[in-house]
């Protein structure tokens, strides 16, 4: 069983997420369960809560379909005490409004070392970001994105993926997303069935398919190990389809929450069906 869906918008509440997806023939969904581009946010409302899930069920999207992400101004590796702490806060209030929603996990990316401290200090730093929010809450599994590695942002090989995972103390609770974009922009080829076998096999090896959680499906606009972060719509980035039909017919990737965050909204039902018939 595939789910396959979009991040869509929670514009006016987090409630309207799941009637955005349903509108779309999604079968899974990302979401921002506050403004993304802000530290504070109110507190989710009962009613907000309350519509949420009566949706979810309505349309039949479980915790298990539903890949909420946190904010972009979040840095758990920050190399400054001011930043680190203003980070660790609003990431342990976003694992809360996951709970409060009933959802089960939270995407996040990994941090930046803004060039003030050595990679394997922020790797830890990061660890310890993970344990400390774990210690202080109930549930929800933190999920690690992996990114392109662009400017300073680490999580790019899965080698420091594997990293921050081996210090996470509670290892039920931690969990990995692939975004296809960021994976072939940081170096792993995913152009042909045999380079998808390979950068695949690769993960299986250094981090696990145990710990995937969620994936980001992408074209890249930019080229193999471009070290950019450039989103492009399905079949028209440097990637192609291939990737997109090996992973509908690849059981590693069932009942794992897969959105677009592709370009063209106005295309997602397409490429949200495109999707659904490549799988079996
Ligand atoms: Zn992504
Ligand atoms: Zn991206």
């Amino acid at each position: 069983m595939k789910y396959i869906g979009a991040h869509v918008s929670a514009a006016g509440g987090v409630e309207n997420a799941p009637v955005n997806a349903h509108k779309l023939g999604a079968t899974a969904f990302a979401l921002f369960t506050k403004n993304q581009r802000q530290w504070k946010a109110k507190p989710l409302t009962d009613q907000n809560i309350e519509l949420f899930k009566q949706r979810c069920e309505e349309y039949g999207y479980k915790p298990e379909q539903i890949l909420p992400h946190d904010s972009y101004l979040i840095n758990l590796g920050h190399p400054e005490q001011e930043g680190l702490q203003k980070s660790r806060e609003a990431f342990i209030d976003e694992i809360q409004r996951c709970t409060q929603l009933g959802l089960d996990r939270l995407n996040f990316h990994p941090g930046s070392h803004l060039r003030k401290i050595e990679i394997s200090a922020c790797l830890s730093r990061i660890a310890e970001s993970i344990n400390l929010a774990l210690d202080q809450t109930e549930g929800v599994i933190a999920v690690i994105e992996n990114t392109a590695g662009q400017g300073s942002n680490l999580g790019w090989r899965f080698e420091e993926l594997a990293d921050i995972i081996n210090q996470v103390e509670d290892k039920s609770r931690i969990g990995v997303c692939l975004d296809t974009c960021h994976t072939f922009s940081a170096g792993y080829d995913l152009r042909t069935p045999e380079a998808c076998e390979a950068t695949f096999a690769e993960f299986d090896k250094i981090v696990g398919f145990k710990y995937l959680k969620g994936m980001h499906l992408n074209d890249s606009k930019t080229e193999l190990n471009s070290r950019k972060d450039r989103h492009h719509s399905l079949g028209q980035g440097e990637i192609g389809w291939d990737v997109f039909r090996y992973i509908m017919q690849d059981s590693r990737f069932d009942r794992v929450p897969m959105v677009l965050e592709t370009i063209d909204d106005s295309i997602w039902a397409d490429e949200i069906e495109a999707l659904k018939m490549m799988a079996y």
